[in-house]
């Protein structure tokens, strides 16, 4: 273990609500914990604008703020936070049933036991000219983005609360923001819905889907086809936002832990996945809620559980 540079009781990949909660209360428990969370691309939180769901902030706040919060909690505990990504993840061939962590700088950590916080990435449309434009007025961050479009039209693609959030964010800055939605009916909120369409800067096109992102060097238009008439046009705009939902982001996983066919890390209750000192929390194990209050809740489960491995191995 001597090229090891560093042996925590309890090590954390990923620095959203889950990763840092787990912090808190690992740190809280007397373990040892590192948590590895790089800044990009970091926890979806940061990409929301406005939380308003999160209790304990009656206003409404920023993920940005919300993440950053959660971090100094766990900081002011004692973790030690590396601003690495993990590449691999595998069992010390010693039998001793401890970790060996590697990051993308090449530097390898030894610990007891981990907890998987990945969380999720924006899933794509999959089509070649959403590839070819993204970054030249293709995102998939609103907040991130959203001020080059200032005066400009722009698009949202999507009917989840991921999509609305965004829309409603745009149109601060944008000149019109077309919401492009594949159905009649959305998946967001009710209460996030009616902001949508009490918003006169927002267009609603539904029943849409996108067929093409089109332009010369940047963004200048989207062909939408109407999936009711069959009908194809073209909207003039200068950037997309792609809102289409995430998947979970377990690639890291695949091969060491069970996952489902849809990617999510297989865990039980107590977060438990199928190796043993392993647990998961949060969206990469959630195929069902991907809530802020709900990653944090199950980062603090798996710290809980994670600690009672430890103490009882
Ligand atoms: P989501 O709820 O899965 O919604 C994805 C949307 O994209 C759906 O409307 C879906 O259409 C559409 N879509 C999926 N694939 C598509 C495709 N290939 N082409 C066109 N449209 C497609 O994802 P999300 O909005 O990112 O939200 C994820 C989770 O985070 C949810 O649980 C959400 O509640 C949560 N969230 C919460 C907040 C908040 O509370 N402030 C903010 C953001 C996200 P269909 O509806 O037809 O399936």
């Amino acid at each position: 273990m001597s090229n090891l540079e560093n042996m925590a009781d309890l090590a954390i990949i990923g620095g959203g609500p889950a990763g840092f909660t787990a912090a808190i209360y690992g740190c809280r428990a007397g373990l040892s914990v590192a948590v590895f969370s790089p800044q990009v691309p970091g926890s979806q939180l940061v990409k929301t604008n406005d939380i308003e769901n999160f209790p304990g902030f009656p206003e409404g706040i920023s993920g940005y703020e919300l993440l950053d919060k959660m971090q100094q909690q766990a900081e002011k505990f004692g973790a030690a936070i590396y601003d690495e990504s993990v590449i691999s993840l595998k069992l010390l061939p010693d039998n001793s049933g401890q970790f060996t962590l590697k990051t993308e700088t090449g530097r390898e950590f030894a610990a007891r036991s981990v907890i998987a916080a990945m969380g999720a990435a924006h899933r794509s449309l999959g089509l070649p000219s959403e590839k070819k434009f993204f970054g030249k007025g293709v995102s998939a961050c609103a907040v991130c983005d959203g001020f080059f479009f200032r005066n400009k039209d722009v698009a949202v693609i999507g009917g989840g609360d991921t999509a609305l959030g965004d829309a409603i964010y745009l149109s601060q800055f944008a000149s019109k923001v077309y919401l492009i939605h594949r159905r009649e009916e959305f998946r967001a909120a009710d209460s996030i819905v009616k902001k949508v369409r009490q918003n006169d800067k927002i267009c609603l096109v539904l029943n849409s889907v996108v067929q093409e992102i089109k332009g010369d060097k940047s963004v200048e238009a989207i062909a939408v086809k109407n999936v009711r008439t069959g009908e194809i046009s073209d909207i003039s705009v200068s950037g997309a936002f792609v809102a289409v939902g995430q998947q979970p982001a377990s690639e890291l996983l695949s091969g060491f832990a069970e996952l489902s066919p849809s990617g999510t890390v297989e865990a039980d209750s107590r977060c438990r996945t199928s190796v043993p000192g392993l647990f998961a929390a949060g969206d990469v194990a959630d195929p069902l809620y991907r809530q802020a209050v709900i990653a944090a809740a199950s980062g603090a489960k798996a710290a809980l559980e994670a600690y009672k491995f430890i103490k009882e191995r």
